[in-house]
Formats: structure tokens, sequence, C-alpha cells
């Protein structure tokens, strides 16, 4: 028997899964982890709150994670209350339930391409369908183009990717509070790199106040090197947090990841240490890709963006040949390598070096 024999939905019939490659070389660049791992005192920290936790674990979770939230509001400042605060299974189960809440049979979701290829994959998941809009060939979004794109689709979701996936382009508040004014439904922005993004750039967290149907996700999946934690959250107006519990199952967010996100967000300043050191490997590599001749998209996030390629298949894979593994996304003669540590980033180079 094969899959289309099965009733599956419809609308889920010739789908293909995520399906970022996990295979096992020395170097791996390709979804945009952070390559430093925790120190051995804070691994002996998580595993000391994960022992006192598993004296717990016959009991439900706290259902409503409130330790956590209230940590997570006080990491993200701007006056932001545990009722403006969510959490679950990664950025992408917020998604996933924000869509549930606000999506839905017969609604639509937005985003901006090249971006995210989640956000597609989660709104059909959740039976929303999904309208593709357009990026300039900077990878910004022109905000009159986007105002009569959200004019004409009348999105319940519209999806906002800043810095942005795979290009690693930021958009201005301006831009945003643009499309926020014009959308008739929620505007979710998703910053999941936010933390990489150069000094001074705003975070849509600025426009919260005024704007009550916009949501800002995070997720400790990339700056704060967690992504085996599985903890994303979002910020929004307290009665879009309760829109979330009409949806969320009961309990998601298990004892023991609550435990180890609570630990992540007291060693915040470990955690976030690497940052400056990814943001500085990231400005090298695409200066030297540029020297290279190659085109490079500016980046805001902890991966760069690199082209033109008339086969990118070949590269990638003569990368991989190398024992690099980099990501073949985005725009079809363009690449993705996520910024690694100082080692990785030399072998990187004299890999591509070769292949070139
Ligand atoms: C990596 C990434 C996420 C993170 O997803 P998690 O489920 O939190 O690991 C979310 N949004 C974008 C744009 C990403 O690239």
């Amino acid at each position: 028997m094969k899959l289309g024999d099965l009733p599956i939905r419809d609308d889920l019939r010739g789908r293909t899964p995520y399906g970022a490659p996990q295979i096992d070389v020395p170097v791996r660049l390709n979804t945009n982890e952070n390559p430093y791992g925790p120190s051995a005192s804070l691994v002996g920290d998580l595993a000391e709150a994960v022992r006192r936790s598993a004296g717990d674990l016959n009991r439900y979770p706290d259902r409503d994670a409130l330790e956590l939230r209230r940590e997570l509001a006080a990491y993200l400042g701007h006056g932001l209350a545990p009722e403006q605060v969510w959490a679950a299974n990664g950025s992408n189960e917020v998604i996933q339930q924000i869509l549930q809440a606000f999506g839905g049979p017969g609604r639509v979701a937005m985003g901006f391409e090249p971006s995210y290829s989640m956000h597609p994959i989660i709104s059909t998941g959740a039976s929303t369908e999904w309208v593709a809009g357009a990026r300039e060939d900077d990878f910004g979004i022109d905000p009159a183009k986007a105002v009569a794109a959200i004019e004409e689709h009348r999105p319940d979701v519209v999806f906002l990717t800043s810095p942005n996936n795979p290009t690693g382009t930021a958009l201005d508040p301006e831009v945003i509070a643009r499309i926020v004014g014009a959308a008739p439904g929620m505007v979710v922005v998703d910053e999941a790199y936010f933390e990489f993004a150069r000094t001074g750039t705003p975070s849509a967290l600025t426009l919260l106040p005024d704007n009550p149907r916009l949501i800002v996700t995070r997720t400790m999946s990339k700056a704060f090197a967690m992504a085996g934690t599985r903890l994303g959250y979002l910020a929004a107006h307290p009665a879009v947090v309760e829109a979330l519990l009409l949806v969320r199952l009961p309990y998601h967010l298990s004892s023991l990841t609550q435990a180890a996100a609570l630990v992540a967000l007291a060693h915040r300043d470990e955690l976030l240490g690497t940052v400056d050191a990814l943001r500085a490997e990231r400005d090298a590599v695409v200066e030297w890709l540029r020297g290279r001749g190659l085109t490079v998209a500016d980046s805001d996030a902890n991966f760069v963006l690199f082209g033109r390629f008339a086969d990118r298949r070949a590269v990638w894979q003569g990368l991989l040949e190398h024992g690099v593994l980099i990501r073949e996304v985005g725009p079809p003669e363009w690449l993705r390598v996520s910024v690694g540590t100082v080692e990785e980033m030399a072998a990187f180079r004299a890999a591509l070096e070769e292949v070139l």
C-alpha cells in the first residue's frame, strides 16, 4: 500500500514534508543552529533541573507555563506582561496554534517569498489556503505592493519574517506598520533571528502597544543555542493568548521542557554570548564571498544567502563531498550557508575554493 491509497485529506495529496537533510558530516551548516554547545557548568545546571523535575513526572506539567512566561516576558522587556507571552514546542508549534485559532478552512494566510518554507507548510496542515506574495530583487518588501496584495487577497493571517530566512533581510518597522494597518486579520512577525540583527535594528515588539492584531514570534532554537529543547514563544495582546488557549493541547509543554527553558533563560548571558562572534564571522564570510566575485545578500541573521550558480545542486554536492553540508534553498540559483565556528567557516571556505 502507498500513501496515496490512504483516505488522506485531498489538500495533502502530492505534498512533500519539510525535509532539511540530516546527514552526519564533519561540518553541518544547513539548519542555522548555533554551533556552540552549552558549557559543562550549564550542562550540570540543566541536569540538576531535570533531576528535580523528574521527581514530579507522575504529575502533569504547569498547563499554562506561568513561571516560564514570566521569565520570557522579563527577557523580552518592552514592558511586556506574562499575560502577553505564550510558549510552545518550538516557534513552529506557536505558528500552528496561531493558524488553528485564526486560520482554518475557508481562510487565507499570506507571506512574501522567498521566505520561511514552514509558513506555507503549517498553513496547509491547518487547512488554510496559502497565498504567496513577492519580495523585491533586494529581498525587501515594497510596502505599497504589499498593501495592494493584501487588499486583493484579504488574508486572515499575514506572515512577515524579519530577519528573513533564507535571505537574512531585516524589515523596517515602518514597512511592518504599513502592512499591519492594511491587513484585515492577524499579522505575525517571525523574529526567529532577531538577536543576530545589526545593532540598532528595532524589533516589531515596539509596535505591539498600538496593534492588538500583531504577533511577534521568537525561538530558543537559534541565538539561544537550544534547538534541541524545542521552545518557541510569542508576544501579543493578552486577548491573542486567550485565543491560543482555545486550541492548544492541554499540557503541551512538558515539565522537562519548561525546566530546561528556565535554566536557559537564567544562563542567557552565556548562551547569547556567542552572538557577537557569530555576527563577526557572518560579516567576514559575506566579505569573503563577495571577494570571490559571488553575489551575496546582506544578512542580519546567522546565515548567508549567496550565488548565483547555474547548477547550484553541483556546488551543494561538491561541498558535501568535502564534508561540508549547506542548504539548497531559496531562489533557484542561490545557496544558504549557516554561520558556524571559526574552524567550520574555514573548512567551508576551503571546500568552496576547491569546488569553484
Ligand atoms: C528556524 C526558524 C524558526 C524556528 O523554529 P523552531 O520551531 O522554534 O525551532 C522559526 N522561524 C524561522 C523563520 C526559522 O528560520
